[in-house]
């Protein structure tokens, strides 16, 4: 199938209020105009200077077109604090807050910038070792009142969560579950914090058992990008 019929496919799959991150990572830049040409806004990058290059060409062809590209460009890998320079001046949301550390860097830079990065904080689910985030415990210990306080030039928007990495649906399900559930806790505690609405959740493998699970946000790149 085409990058544009397997857009139009999943876009058509989602119901309303969940919208598709196209994960173009490791991605020829043909593949994103693809994407694009078929109204695709959203894209999705995991390394900072693979980040940065795919915004400045993707922006430059908007450019020559004489127009705003529209695109809203999403960070999801392990951002180390030096490469933020290659991240937040362009990024429309980061995914990927998987520590305390990094907000308290973002909010350095993003203050020393005049920018309001929108974040979401990453969960740690299931039994992957190498996964980064916080742990349920840990998400649901936080303050979110106080963190926002602190951190002016951040928006938390919400969390963002993996399924283990298994063919087993019913442990899938229960990492949705057990995500949802977080999000949905932390929203009932730090009712005032009105832009905690989003859980991204759901990948090429399992977008679909995530959307039964509250997901906001699908992050999909091999199933468009064959
Ligand atoms: C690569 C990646 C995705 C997309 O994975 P696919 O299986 O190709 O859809 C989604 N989320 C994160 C955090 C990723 O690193």
């Amino acid at each position: 199938m085409s990058v544009s019929s397997s857009i139009k496919n999943i876009v058509s799959s989602l119901p309303e209020g969940v919208k598709l991150v196209a994960v173009s990572k490791f991605r020829p830049l043909e593949q994103l105009r693809e994407a694009f040409a078929a109204g695709q806004r959203d894209f999705a990058e995991s390394r900072p200077r693979e980040f940065a290059a795919k915004v400045a060409a993707m922006e430059e062809d908007a450019r020559l077109r004489g127009e705003p590209s529209g695109i809203r460009w999403h960070f999801i890998g392990h951002l180390q604090t030096n490469k933020l320079k290659y991240v937040l001046p362009y990024v429309s949301m980061v995914h990927s807050i998987d520590t305390l550390h990094l907000l308290d860097a973002v909010q350095r830079f993003a203050a020393a910038s005049s920018l309001t990065v929108d974040v979401l904080l990453e969960l740690h689910i299931g039994a992957e070792q190498t996964k980064q985030g916080f742990t349920p415990q840990e998400a649901l210990s936080l303050d979110l009142y106080s963190l926002a306080a602190t951190h002016p030039n951040v928006r938390l928007r919400g969390l963002m969560g993996m399924a283990s990495h298994t063919e087993d649906q019913v442990r899938i399900e229960e990492d949705f579950a057990c995500i949802e559930q977080v999000f949905n806790q932390l929203r009932l505690r730090f009712p005032d914090l009105e832009c905690f609405d989003q859980l991204s959740a759901g990948m090429s493998d399992d977008w679909r058992i995530a959307l039964r699970h509250g997901t906001t946000m699908v992050r999909i790149g091999s199933a468009i990008f064959l």
